[in-house]
Parts: C-alpha cells; structure tokens; sequence
C-alpha cells in the first residue's frame, strides 16, 4: 500500500501517533557543514502543529548531542535523543543510558586531540556522551589518513565507532543504538497517549537509522530518505517529501 494511503488509514479511524525522526537529512538538508544545517521556520511549524496535537507524539533523534539537537529544534512537547540515543530528555522523559558515562570518552579524546594536527581539515566535537571526528574538509587523498588514526585509536578499547556523513562518532560500547533507543521511546510515549491503539512511525535517511528499521520492523512504518539499500518498508526522496508527510499527517492528527 502507498505510504500516504496507508498512514491516512491508519491514522483516520482515532488512532495515537508516536513519530520518530532523525533531524540531519530527514528534516534538514545535508550541508557542507554540520553547523549550518538549521531548520526551515515552515518545517519547524509543522512539527509544532503536529506535537500539539492530541493524539500525536514526536522524538527527534539524532548523533547529535543532546544540548545541540535541542538548540536547533527549539520546541517544547517534544522528546530529544542525542547521541544515537544515549541520552533522552524532554515531555518529563529523562534518560540516560546507565552504563554511558563521561568519562569512558576522556583517554579517547584526549589521543583524538593530540593527533588531530597531523589530519589537516580535520575537526573534533565534544558531545558529551560521545566525540565525534568530522573530516568533511579533509581532502579526498588523506581521507584513509582519517580511518586508520579513527581505528589505531578505538584499539585502545570500551568505545565503538559510528560513522556518519564524514564523521566518525566515538561511543561507549554499551549495546545500544538508535534502534534500541526508538524502541525505548516508543513504548514510553505510547503509554502516554490517551488513544488504545498507537502509529509508530520512524523516518531516517543515515546507516545508523537501520538499527530502527531493523528493530521497529513489524512494528513501525519505517521511512528510509534517499536511495541507499534499506530494511525501511517505504523510501522518500528527500526532506521535501518528509516535510510534506508530516503537514499531511499534523492536517489528519488535526480534525
Ligand atoms: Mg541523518
């Protein structure tokens, strides 16, 4: 069934909506630079209508850190995960994952930093829960250069690497994802809605939102933005489309 056709009929007979989505590339377009990837004011409208609305809950859950994410959403009523999950807060959730502490990431940033001169362009982001090495402006030749000081230094162990668009996230190794965490979201939020039966839909366009394709499978609709192979039941094309599915669903969630 069509995407469109399949969330109107689901949602149209008084059913909650729990929806889950990640925010570079799925509500903002991929830029050059991770700084400048801000939300449109008519996107950021539309997410507004949709978690005021009754029966409607929305997660945005990103790499991003948690204090970032929020910065650039800017909306009440809405629950945020940073850090691939690890950290979860907003509409009186509070999480955080027990065994993801600060200090796991010290010795790694510290041999982050220190080899950061030798990767010209290279750049380093404290998270909080994670670090991030981004190297979206290291050139093409030395971009081996990256993996290799990003593998050489995770051997020091109790991290996990996540890559992203030209970053590599530093986690700890704590067997989670945004997969368990949309899980996690999921089931709290739907206790919280008054209706008995509940939509989760998740939408994502990055390699770590498979973990959620893979884990709200028969459980979700899961929405995959742009081409790349996927375990998402349906696909859009961009945030254009994304943008269009949620004022869609804000008018149904509406009347
Ligand atoms: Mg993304």
């Amino acid at each position: 069934m069509r995407l469109l056709d399949r969330l109107d009929q689901e949602l149209g007979d008084g059913a909650g909506l729990v929806a889950i989505l990640d925010y570079d590339g799925t509500l903002t377009p991929l830029v050059a630079s991770p700084g400048a990837a801000t939300l449109a004011p008519s996107v950021r409208g539309t997410l507004a209508r949709l978690a005021g609305c009754e029966r409607a809950r929305l997660a945005i859950l990103s790499g991003r850190g948690l204090a970032d994410l929020r910065a650039r959403v800017a909306l009440e009523d809405v629950v945020y995960g940073g850090c691939h999950g690890l950290e979860i807060a907003g509409r009186d959730l509070h999480f955080r994952h027990p065994r993801a502490h600060r200090s796991c990431l010290t010795a790694t940033r510290r041999a982050l930093a220190a080899a950061l001169p030798s990767i010209p362009g290279a750049r380093l982001e404290w998270k909080g829960l994670a670090v991030s090495l981004h190297y979206r402006r290291v050139s093409p030749r030395r971009r081996l250069d990256v993996r290799k000081v990003a593998e050489r230094i995770l051997r020091r162990g109790g991290l996990t690497l996540v890559p992203g668009h030209a970053v590599f996230d530093f986690v700890p190794r704590v067997g989670w994802n945004k997969g368990r965490a949309a899980r996690w979201i999921a089931s709290q939020m739907k206790s919280t809605l008054p209706a008995r039966r509940a939509v989760v839909l998740y939408a994502g366009d990055d390699t770590t939102d498979e973990s959620a394709f893979v884990a709200l499978r028969g459980r979700a609709v899961t929405i995959c933005v742009g081409t790349k192979p996927t375990a998402a039941e349906y696909r859009v094309r961009g945030v254009r489309e994304i943008h269009a599915l949620l004022r869609r669903m804000a008018s149904t969630m509406a009347s």
